[in-house]
């Protein structure tokens, strides 16, 4: 594992055996007392997003301490769900293909203390991350919602903004949360819904998977942890909660109501602008005893990482169902995890790749671009992937480029309803191609030299340059 740290044996089921596990393998650190709630305390994520998770005792004296930075590589999600690097995309697919429903229980630790009169800002510490963020964000809740007609629960992530007391703005994309929303609108009725602070890793990575609406995520952390979820009903709702979550805001979206929202920092390193958008009553906050407050620094390592894998994982399983020729996807880093798909495949046909691309635009709105390798090619490597276009891509011939297509609302180069291009690069090589011309070059037994056997002492070098000619 790159952190050199050790596989945990069993994927952690909320969020103090995830703290307890990056303690004991040194991947958490302890910030000094009482760092400020507005920027600082995002800045040290920051610096830190790479390497490890911090904590955050008394932030701005506030008694409930702050976590950042869960997941800090590839590395640590393949640790999360106690399985190597290589193997996370099929550990997230098994999971998705094999949901296990949770179980309600009666009470759980996540109600040791409810608060009916709420003061968010007074009884949670919610950190202002960006420069020109509104102020301060959820950035890390889970937001549960109920199906109105149905019952069936959805699980998603959305930014929070704390606009009052008891009130929250909040963004909801045109996706689930939302459809059950007008769901209850349309019946002049709000939606129940539950914001869920402090979960392990794998309940996170569970929210983020591209499941078609009536899915209910938690049945994929289900399938995560091996063990059915314990929920519990809400206090003030209808709404069923982890119980073993640290933290929940139990709420109502409320019909017919539009108040400003945003600017808040997002994933592709801008802001996304302020706007009307839906509010959030909040009726109750409970949470454990002595609480830890998780927060995801807005564009920051873990945010791209939470959005990467899921995708790629779905991605993956839709485009592999179209063509059996795709071996493996990589959303890139420089493409914030959602814009630049790489594909390898093993190429049997003249044009599969730029099939292989459609099935990619058509797999998610926000991928933009589609480079497709050879099999030969470690798309988790930038050089690697820019060698093979660099050598195998004529833009003349291999690029294809389809306009006027739906893409992210956040790409600041897409106009306001999201409308922009999609752009394909076929970087592999043509079947036809004699195989000499591409021969990668090796020298023989590079990778098998053991140095230690091969090399001589520091003080050689001084000898042979002063005239030691040894041996002759
Ligand atoms: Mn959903």
């Amino acid at each position: 594992m790159a952190s050199g740290a050790p596989t945990a044996n069993h994927c952690s089921r909320d969020l103090r055996e995830w703290l307890t596990h990056l303690s004991a393998t040194d991947r958490l650190e302890v910030a000094k007392l009482g760092l400020g709630l507005k920027y600082e305390l995002a800045a040290v994520s920051q610096r830190l997003e790479r390497d490890k998770a911090v904590l955050f005792p008394g932030p701005d004296g506030h008694a409930v301490p702050v976590v950042a930075n869960l997941l800090a590589s590839r590395a640590w999600i393949g640790d999360c769900l106690a399985v190597s690097e290589d193997e996370v995309i099929q550990r997230y697919q098994d999971a998705v293909r094999n949901p296990v429903p949770w179980v309600e229980v009666e009470d759980g630790p996540v109600q040791a203390v409810v608060h009916r009169d709420v003061d968010i800002n007074a009884q949670l510490p919610v950190p202002t991350h960006n420069e020109l963020d509104s102020g301060p964000y959820i950035a890390a809740g889970l937001m549960i919602s109920r199906n109105p007609k149905n019952g069936i629960q959805n699980v998603s992530i959305h930014r929070c903004q704390i606009s009052g007391p008891d009130r929250i703005g909040v963004l909801l994309l045109p996706r689930h949360t939302w459809t059950y929303a007008q769901l209850a609108e349309e019946v002049g009725e709000a939606l129940e819904v539950a914001i869920v602070i402090g979960v392990d890793p794998a309940a996170l990575l569970a929210s983020q998977a591209v499941v078609p609406l009536d899915f209910d995520e938690m049945e994929i952390t289900g399938a995560l942890h091996g063990a059915p979820v314990e929920m519990v009903k809400c206090k003030t709702n209808n709404v069923r909660v982890p119980a073993r979550a640290e933290i929940v805001l139990e709420g109502r979206v409320l019909p017919g109501v539009a108040e400003p929202e945003g600017p808040f920092g997002e994933f592709p390193q801008y802001y996304g602008r302020q706007a009307n958008r839906h509010v959030i009553q909040v009726d109750a906050i409970t949470h454990r005893e002595a609480p830890i407050f998780h927060t995801i620094v807005g564009g920051g390592m873990e945010h791209l990482l939470l959005g990467g894998l899921p995708r790629e994982a779905t991605l993956l399983e839709t485009m592999q169902r179209n063509d059996p020729a795709v071996l493996d996807v990589h959303l890139s880093r420089g493409g914030v995890c959602r814009y630049h798909l790489v594909v390898r495949i093993a190429k049997k046909q003249e044009g599969q790749a730029k099939n292989i691309m459609l099935g990619a635009f058509a797999g998610h709105y926000d991928i933009k671009q589609v480079i497709v390798v050879d099999e030969d090619v470690d798309i988790h490597d930038p050089e690697s992937v820019e060698w093979a276009v660099a050598t195998r891509f004529q833009a003349d011939q291999d690029l294809l480029v389809v306009s006027n297509t739906q893409g992210s609302k956040l790409d600041p180069t897409t106009t306001d309803d999201g409308v922009g291009a999609k752009m394909g690069l076929d970087a592999t090589i043509p079947l036809a191609a004699d195989e000499f011309t591409y021969t990668v070059i090796q020298v023989p037994g590079a990778g098998d030299i053991d140095l230690d056997k091969v090399l001589d002492d520091k003080g050689a070098a001084a000898a042979i340059i002063a005239g030691d000619r040894r041996g002759n």
